[in-house]
């Protein structure tokens, strides 16, 4: 890399760690097999995969850091479209690639030579169940296993379970992992979001997801959110199932939209406060700034339980990803924190079991 300066699309702009870097490296270089980009939702695998195959169509690729960032190919990249690079997603609004989209964009162009590059890339997405169905997913089988030699792809997915096996067979498997705080910051810095308590916060609430951090820095509004859902936990283990199925879900209600982070903010509140109850306060707490209100619940409830209330809250999020009930399983969530969180005796599966509608 000396004397050489770092191109935006070169693999040494990806924040990670040394050993995913060369397992990036290694996946584009001599070997044509399908790569496989695993990750959960804000991994960056979308950045990755442009990183990749800037790195396959460039005209000097550089064995340790990619992509030029200057030739014909890395111009056109940088332009935003590439005549040999082909993004198979599905159409703006839509969830799903129709199947005839996948023959006519791969099988149709497959035996085309490249026009710019000496190679041609495919980043096929199948990040979401639906994205890719089991349908479209056989359509790409024969092209990846067979095609000429100048033909590179990249798969991208959150769940690599969700796959047809014979793909997974055929591709080599990069799984994007959460990142160490110090990439997170190198990322937040270098979208200008800059080391303030924004930039904090976001690295605290972010738990090494790259687009989990960048969502919450560019979001003004998430400290103001983190203070409303703060409030209204604080107020739990005093208030009544009264408060929670009105105030507390009317709330929630009007927050629907971002009932992901809120479940998530509830999520941080209840580790620390488990934290400080096995006397780990010294630790890295995520909500150091309110140390001395959740001190003050464990005061007034010594026996509180924030580990079952924590179950809960999960539970209500994988229930609310099935597209269950909204108002049923807020309002059950919301007692049930408050019971546990109030030390109320709860008997075992009241709470913790949301297909049991009994309650
Ligand atoms: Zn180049």
């Amino acid at each position: 890399m000396a004397g050489r300066v770092q191109s935006p699309l070169s693999l040494c702009s990806i924040a990670c760690s040394e050993t995913l870097r060369e397992l990036l490296r290694r996946s584009v270089i001599g070997d044509p097999a399908p790569v496989l980009l695993v990750g959960e939702e804000g991994a960056g695998k979308h950045f990755v995969a442009q990183r990749l195959a800037a790195a396959i169509l460039c005209d000097q690729p550089d064995p340790i850091s990619g992509a030029c960032g200057e030739c014909a190919s890395c111009r056109l990249l940088r332009s935003g479209s590439h005549y040999d690079l082909i993004d198979l997603e599905p159409p703006k609004g839509k969830k799903m690639i129709a199947v005839a989209s996948v023959r006519e964009q791969i099988s149709g162009t497959l035996h085309t030579y490249p026009q710019v590059s000496r190679k041609r890339v495919y980043i096929i997405s199948a990040v979401k169940a639906d994205t890719l169905n089991e349908q479209g997913q056989n359509a790409i089988l024969k092209p990846l296993e067979e095609h000429p030699d100048f033909i590179r792809f990249i798969l991208l997915t959150e769940d690599a379970n969700r796959l047809l096996p014979t793909i997974l067979s055929r591709s080599r498997m990069v799984q994007l992992g959460r990142r160490e705080e110090q990439d997170i910051r190198l990322i937040l810095r270098e979208m200008e979001f800059g080391e303030g308590e924004t930039a904090d916060l976001a690295v605290r609430y972010a738990d090494g997801i790259p687009g989990q951090a960048l969502a919450i820095a560019g979001d003004a509004t998430f400290r103001d959110l983190r203070r409303q859902a703060f409030k209204l936990f604080i107020c739990l283990p005093e208030s009544t199932r009264t408060f929670c199925l009105t105030q507390g879900l009317s709330y929630l209600r009007d927050e629907k939209n971002r009932i992901a982070t809120i479940l998530r903010l509830f999520e941080t509140f209840l580790r620390d406060l488990l934290l400080l109850k096995s006397g780990l306060s010294g630790t890295n707490l995520i909500n150091g700034d309110l140390v001395s209100d959740l001190d003050a619940i464990l005061k007034r409830v010594p026996n509180t339980d924030p580990a079952r209330a924590a179950e809960i809250v999960q539970q209500t999020g994988q229930a609310l990803a099935r597209n269950v009930n909204f108002d049923h399983s807020i309002g059950r969530m919301l007692i049930g924190m408050r019971a546990f969180l109030s030390a109320e005796t709860v008997p075992q599966g009241v709470f913790l079991c949301l297909e049991d509608q009994a309650f």
